[in-house]
C-alpha cells in the first residue's frame, strides 16, 4: 500500500472523521487487520482562521506549502488537504512538492456526474460559498452551482463556532435545512456539503435534497490512493 500524507487539523473534528473513513474503507477493501498507512500533519487551526478571516492567503499558502514539504520529506507519497477552503491555496501545494495530489472537488464532481445531476447546491464557510476557486473547479467540471443568496454569515458562523468545537445544535440543522429548501426551490438537484464538519449537522435523513458529503467522498479516494498500483 502507499503512504498517504493528510494535511489535517482544519478543524482536527473533520480530520478525526477522515482518519476513521480512510481506516475503515482501507479495513473493508483489504481485509483482515488491514489500516491505512497514513502522515498526518495536525496544524494549530486557531492562527490559520485568523489569517483566513484576515484574508491573508499569501500566509495561509506558505502554510500549507510548509505542511506539504514536511509530509514529503517524512515519506508520503501522496498528498490531500483535508480542507474545502484551504483548497483555495491548492496551488501553493502543487507548487510546493512533486507528489500527486488529489483536489476534494474532484471526487465530489465525480459523484455528482455519476448520478447523473447536473444543477448543485452548494454549502460551506463564506469562503467556499463566495470566492470562485471551489465554484469555479465545479463549474470546469460541467456543473451549475447555486450558493445561498442569504444567511451566509450565518451558516458560516456555524461551521466556525459550533462544527469546529464539536457542538452540534438542532437550532443550527434547522437552519441548515431551510437553506437547503430555499435552494432546491431554485431548482438544484443534490447538495455538497462543501465544509468537512457539515456531515456532523446533516445528511439524507434531515436534508431536502440528496447530500454529497466532500469528507467522505475525499476520504474513498484517498484509499483509492493508498491502494493504486
Ligand atoms: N473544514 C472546513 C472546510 O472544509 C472549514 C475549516 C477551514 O476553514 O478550513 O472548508
Amino acid at each position: 500500500m502507499k503512504t498517504l500524507g493528510l494535511i489535517g487539523g482544519m478543524s482536527w473534528e473533520s480530520t478525526a472523521l477522515y482518519y476513521a473513513a480512510i481506516n475503515r474503507e482501507i479495513g473493508k477493501r483489504a481485509g483482515g487487520l488491514s489500516s491505512a498507512p497514513l502522515l498526518v500533519h495536525s496544524v494549530d487551526f486557531a492562527p490559520i482562521a485568523e489569517m483566513q478571516a484576515n484574508h491573508d492567503w499569501q500566509g495561509l499558502g506558505d502554510a500549507m506549502a510548509d505542511s506539504a514539504k514536511r509530509l514529503e520529506q517524512a515519506g508520503a507519497q501522496g498528498l490531500f488537504l483535508a480542507t474545502n477552503t484551504m483548497h483555495n491555496v491548492a496551488d501553493r501545494i502543487q507548487a510546493a512538492s512533486r507528489l500527486p495530489f488529489v483536489h476534494i472537488a474532484d471526487p465530489t464532481a465525480d459523484a455528482l456526474l455519476a448520478d447523473g445531476i447536473e444543477n448543485v447546491a452548494l454549502l460551506g464557510t463564506a469562503f467556499t460559498m463566495g470566492m470562485p476557486f471551489y465554484k469555479d473547479k465545479l463549474a470546469g467540471r460541467g456543473l451549475n452551482v447555486l450558493v445561498p443568496e442569504v444567511n451566509r454569515t450565518n451558516l458560516s458562523g456555524i461551521i466556525y463556532n459550533e462544527l469546529c468545537k464539536g457542538v452540534v445544535k438542532e437550532s443550527s440543522r434547522q437552519v441548515y435545512v431551510e437553506a437547503i429548501e430555499a435552494l432546491k426551490s431554485r431548482g438544484a438537484d443534490a447538495v455538497i456539503l462543501g465544509c468537512t464538519e457539515i456531515t456532523m449537522l446533516i445528511g439524507d435523513d434531515e436534508s431536502p435534497l440528496p447530500t454529497y458529503d466532500t469528507t467522505a467522498l475525499h476520504a474513498r479516494a484517498a484509499a483509492d490512493f493508498i491502494l493504486s498500483e
